[in-house]
């Protein structure tokens, strides 16, 4: 097969999935590259995902949230705390205005309500099983050669996006720049039995790492165990009771007895992200763009907020998707209805930047902060959540950005939330603006160039056109594999 399309989206994990579900409607004909069988269910090991009320919403509108309503919890209640310091800050929902502060799901039962629905769309073309094995970047479109059951076909789409995990290295040999830590942590990601209500979500700050306790359904509860890297293994493979028992001495009695522990899986922590996002006809997106620490469940939530934005880029990009698409000279170069223009993906990178940018520093910043030893930075740590807990408007404008409840809102999470949170956000930023109100004016001087837009997107536009030619391929995949 040699097809052309105008997306192809490569990758069909959490968020590869979710932005081909969000561009139906859009008219553009998408490809979806997948090396797993979509038809078979989802093969992701067990680990938990806390979403965001913006994420539930952009869920709903996709279709997805109810195919996955029935196996997801809410959480009421979220208790912080550190192993043996006084400080401690218990965050409510009804306090914050909110119904439940976030709904847990586990990534393989939202993978396969998303598969479900792919399989389900006519306008999405799925490739898979297949594999990606060669990307060539030409200035008018990108060529993908796929290995498959049926065996290699090249397809050229106007934009490529890369939601590969980052699991290919596309990225780099595209010339992509990253910005890496390597924690040398991992997390031990195991299911239990425990007590206690079943709407509470605890993260407790151990002598080695967080720990974080997700409800999972009636007494079960997901744990996210942060260990160094060189300990991870050792503990995932305890047998159950010594498991247990450590895990109970990191976690305390607040959810009575642990017992009934289920298979553990082992996750490296690191942070990799990328300082561009988009080159040329290629975006990367979810954790190929950036993967975070899930310290603060945000690597998800941040990703779909990047679907939202980036469809709503396309939908404007293609106009009228009821135009007659098939009567387009496939890759005119002068079509203005090009997904993959400069202009398109510059002004998606422009909009996403601030919010990327918060989540990594916020993520980052935690994960180093709870990993710092010594009495003293666990006495520091133990005062600052207990002053979380004693200045409510403190952490409500930490809980809302943890939340994501931060302006402005993509369309694709709908009037609802943006007019149910409105409110909120303006007052939380307006705290934020009186902090920022002593640099505007010193920004002042600067201003003029700020308002030359059409000239920094002229410039960028220049970079882009003099990226070269490109053709990379999959260098653990020698030749053209057929899965
Ligand atoms: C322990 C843990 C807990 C977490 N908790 C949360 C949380 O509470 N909240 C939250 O928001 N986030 C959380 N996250 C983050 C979240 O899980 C990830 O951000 C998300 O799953 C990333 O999805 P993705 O689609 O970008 O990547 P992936 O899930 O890695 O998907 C990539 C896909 O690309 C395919 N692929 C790769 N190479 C090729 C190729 N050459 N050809 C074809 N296909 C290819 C792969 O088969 C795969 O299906 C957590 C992460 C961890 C590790």
């Amino acid at each position: 097969m040699n097809a052309d399309f105008d997306i192809a989206i490569l990758g069909a994990g959490l968020a590869g999935s979710a932005l081909a579900l969000a561009l139906r409607g859009s008219g553009a004909r998408t490809a979806v590259i997948e090396t797993h069988d979509l038809a078979a269910p989802a093969k992701i090991p067990l680990r938990a995902i806390a979403l965001s009320d913006v994420s539930k919403s952009i869920l709903q509108n996709l279709g997805a949230w109810n195919e996955v309503r029935a196996d997801a919890w809410p959480v009421r209640k979220i208790h912080v705390s550190e192993q043996g310091v006084f400080g401690v800050t218990r965050i409510r929902a009804a306090e914050e205005g909110l119904d439940a502060l976030g709904q847990v799901v586990l990534a393989s039962d939202l993978a396969r309500a998303l598969h479900r629905l792919l399989r389900a769309s006519p306008q999405v073309s799925l490739l898979s099983p297949a594999r990606a094995t060669e990307i060539a970047r030409h200035s008018d479109d990108v060529a993908v050669r796929v290995g498959g059951a049926g065996g290699v076909s090249q397809l050229r789409a106007k934009l490529l996006v890369l939601a590969d995990g980052g699991a290919s290295g596309f990225a780099e040999r595209l010339g992509f720049r990253f910005r890496t830590t390597d924690y040398r942590q991992s997390a031990v990601v195991a299911a239990i039995d425990g007590g206690g209500e079943g709407d509470v979500a605890f993260e407790r700050f151990t002598a080695h790492g967080p720990l974080a306790v997700l409800p999972a359904g009636g007494r079960r509860r997901v744990v996210a165990w942060v260990h160094a890297r060189d300990d991870a293994a050792a503990v995932a493979a305890l047998p159950d009771d010594q498991f247990t028992e450590r895990l109970q001495r990191d976690l305390g009695w607040r959810l009575g007895k642990l017992h009934n522990p289920g298979p553990r899986f082992v996750y490296p922590l690191g942070l990799n992200r990328s300082l561009d996002m988009v080159r040329g006809r290629v975006a990367l997106l979810g954790d190929a763009a950036h993967r975070v620490h899930p310290v603060a469940g945000q690597g998800f939530n941040l990703a779909l907020r990047d679907v939202a934005f980036l469809s709503e880029c396309v939908f404007d990009a293609l106009g009228d998707p009821r135009a007659p698409h098939d009567s387009r000279a496939p890759h005119d170069p002068h079509d203005p209805r090009d997904p993959g223009a400069a202009a398109v993906l510059n002004a998606w990178r422009r909009q996403r930047m601030a919010d990327v940018r918060r989540v990594v520093r916020f993520t980052d910043a935690l994960a180093r902060l709870f990993v710092m030893p010594g009495r003293p930075a666990a006495c520091a740590r133990g005062l600052g959540l207990a002053a979380l807990d004693l200045l409510p408007p403190l952490r409500r404008g930490l809980v809302r950005r943890g939340l994501g409840l931060v302006p402005p809102w993509p369309r694709l999470a709908g009037e609802r939330l943006a007019d149910e949170h409105r409110a909120d956000a303006q007052q939380a930023d307006e705290q934020q603006a009186n902090a920022h109100r002593a640099n505007a004016q010193r920004l002042g001087a600067q201003r003029a160039g700020a308002q030359r837009p059409n000239e920094q997107q002229a410039k960028a536009q220049r970079a882009d056109a003099r990226l070269p030619e490109e053709r990379v391929t999959d260098a653990r995949l020698p030749g053209d594999c057929p899965v």
